[in-house]
């Protein structure tokens, strides 16, 4: 396995977000360590996961801060699996975690392993024992959950707690021979059972698992808690900034403990809130429950948060940074508006998703007074935002599809589209006129008979007269086939983890949060549309070819439809307001 990473994921990495983005209090801290030479002009950082899932968008927040500041202050952050947990780890997440990081734009100077340092910290707890810092405790986890005591109680000791230092090395030594049964004994750190801090009352240090590890084998049966190899990992590699989330911040004085009672290199932690979005749970235990149970396709499923999720969704990169860049870095929790991140991801495509027409739900039109066996290309703007994408020539003739949704035979009041007797624009084309109507057995309309007004090619009346609406169109005899995969949210409630007493989150699944439509009719443009493609389907929204896609079958996502809810809301609450709600100094632009 190699320890440096093969190639920049993305040509002059620094990603631009960075450098405009909002300050925070991180950079602030970091800043000030420079200007006072804290840790000799050095910025070292480290992504820190545990590969027991996949990442997800949360972790896309700690990866761009950690990653993020480095660059930005000219050092370096390293990838680091955190694999102190054998029973739940495997080569799986290892790999898609570096794959994802890098799908994020990131490059780590150097890929360790907590694992890597088992014997280091092995060796460092044999020393606190020597220092009469560590002992090893006879108590079950039960037990030693009980004499823990509470927030107000103190805790009580162990009876085992002043062991000599000769015994606690000898059953050290033979806990790691793997004489003793899982959970039979733990290495304890020796601070104080009563400690106002829970954390420093005599913290598990080592615990006996008899586990394959992924890496070691079964070379160890005992490892480490994530406390006590979290800090001494992180001085190992000379972090100087050791970034995490809130959760962590009670876990400080211990870090400390450790390093100072170890006399090794100090990194610094500093916490920062965790991303919590509404409609969406950020919990590796739970998205695996999720995928373990089948209530999505895996965990590339695109209802998904995970990074592998929102990637085979549509969702690009850029957009993610920006959206990190943007929701602030701050000291308290908060839940950010889901339709804030999908703002970004539509901000993005705007700017470069060519633009097709596609019919989701199609409805047959005639045109009864166009030759038969005439096609005519239409020139088409692929992207009014650029430019440089050009034009292309979308081909027009005597049978199209249009929306259902376009078309009403008895239209409400305010309906504009095409209606009897009604005339509408069809994008880049002509004017139509419904006249009459097919209806099946059922009295659904299947088929509309319409004129059109020769003169008005290109889509304007030489007489001026107007039009209340434009739709799009594909023509029957061009289309391809294609299925499209439209998505909701993930759960019904913004808060999927409100539920009723007794029951689990699974209770709050939105049950439509899939619909499949098998029969779009695409433009033929969209032919040698491959994986990960990404287009804009006119007025339905930004899709994505889906890797299911097969020749002659192609498959999109639906990664976000065109309504910009968030930007709505924003505008709605006012300038001042929105700066709070956006936690930073910095507006995002909402669209018109
Ligand atoms: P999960 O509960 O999803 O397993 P975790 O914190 O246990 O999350 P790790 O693999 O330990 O996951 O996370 C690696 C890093 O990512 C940690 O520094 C952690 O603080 C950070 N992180 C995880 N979730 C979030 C989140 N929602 N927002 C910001 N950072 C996060
Ligand atoms: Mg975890």
């Amino acid at each position: 396995m190699s320890n440096s990473n093969p190639k920049p994921a993305v040509a002059g990495a620094m990603p631009a977000e960075t450098v405009s983005a909002p300050s925070n209090f991180v950079r602030e801290i970091v800043r000030e360590d420079l200007r006072t030479n804290k840790f000799q002009g050095r910025v070292w950082t480290r992504f820190p996961p545990e590969p027991n899932g996949y990442l997800h968008i949360g972790h896309a927040k700690a990866i761009w801060l950690d990653f993020g500041l480095a660059d930005e202050f000219g050092g370096g952050t390293n990838l680091r699996f955190d694999d102190t947990n054998p029973e739940k780890e495997e080569t799986e997440y290892v790999e898609s975690i570096q794959e994802d990081v890098r799908w994020l734009g990131f490059n780590w100077e150097n890929l360790y392993y907590a694992s890597d340092y088992f014997q280091q910290l092995y060796d460092w707890a044999v020393e606190l024992i020597r220092k009469g810092k560590a002992y090893v405790d006879d108590l079950s986890a039960e037990e030693v959950r009980r004499y823990r005591g509470t927030l107000t109680e103190p805790g009580k000791e162990s009876p085992y707690r002043n062991r000599s230092i000769e015994e606690n090395l000898d059953l050290f030594t033979r806990m790691k021979a793997g004489e003793f049964p899982d959970g039979a004994r733990t290495l304890r750190a020796k601070i104080d059972m009563a400690s106002p801090n829970l954390n420093m009352r005599d913290p598990v240090m080592y615990r006996i698992v008899h586990a394959e590890h992924h890496r070691t084998g079964d070379k160890w049966c005992i490892y480490p808690t994530y406390d006590y190899a979290h800090g001494q990992s992180d001085s190992i590699e000379k972090i100087t900034h050791s970034i995490c989330t809130l959760e962590f911040e009670d876990h400080r004085p211990l870090y400390n403990w450790y390093v100072k009672e170890l006399g090794i290199f100090p990194s610094q932690q500093i916490e920062f809130d965790r991303l919590n979005l509404t409609y969406t749970l950020l919990s590796k235990r739970k998205l695996l429950q999720l995928v373990q149970e089948k209530r999505v396709s895996g965990w590339d499923d695109p209802r998904m948060p995970t990074i592998s999720g929102i990637r085979r969704r549509g969702y690009t990169p850029e957009a993610v940074r920006a959206f990190c860049a943007n929701i602030g870095v701050t000291k308290t929790n908060g839940t950010i508006d889901l339709a804030m991140l999908e703002h970004f991801v539509r901000e993005d495509l705007n700017r470069r998703a060519p633009r097709v027409m596609a019919v989701l739900k199609p409805l047959k039109v005639v045109i009864d007074n166009y030759p038969e066996g005439r096609t005519e290309e239409m020139g088409a703007v692929n992207n009014p935002e650029d430019e440089s994408a050009g034009m292309r020539k979308v081909p027009f003739s005597r049978v199209l599809y249009i929306e259902q949704d376009d078309f009403r035979e008895d239209p409400p009041k305010g309906y504009f589209r095409l209606s009897p007797g009604k005339e509408v624009r069809l994008r880049y084309a002509y004017f139509i006129t419904a006249k009459s109507v097919i209806n099946n057995d059922k009295g659904e309309v299947v088929e509309v008979h319409c004129t059109y007004d020769p003169a008005t090619r290109g889509g304007n009346a030489p007489d001026g007269r107007k039009v209340k609406s434009t739709i799009h169109w594909v023509s029957a005899a061009h289309a391809i086939n294609a299925e499209a995969r439209l998505y909701d949210n993930l759960f019904s409630n913004p808060d999927p983890n409100d539920v009723p007493e007794g029951k689990d989150f699974t209770a709050n699944l939105n049950p439509n949060s899939l619909e499949v439509v098998g029969q779009a009719k695409l433009e033929p443009s969209l032919a040698k549309a491959k994986a990960g493609d990404r287009y804009q389907f006119e007025r339905l929204g930004y899709f994505s070819v889906d890797p299911d896609s097969e020749p002659g079958k192609l498959v999109f996502n639906r990664t976000v439809a065109l309504k910009d809810t968030w930007a709505k809301k924003q505008s709605a609450l006012g300038s001042q307001k929105k700066q709070s709600a956006l936690g930073t100094q910095q507006s995002a632009k909402a669209k018109p």
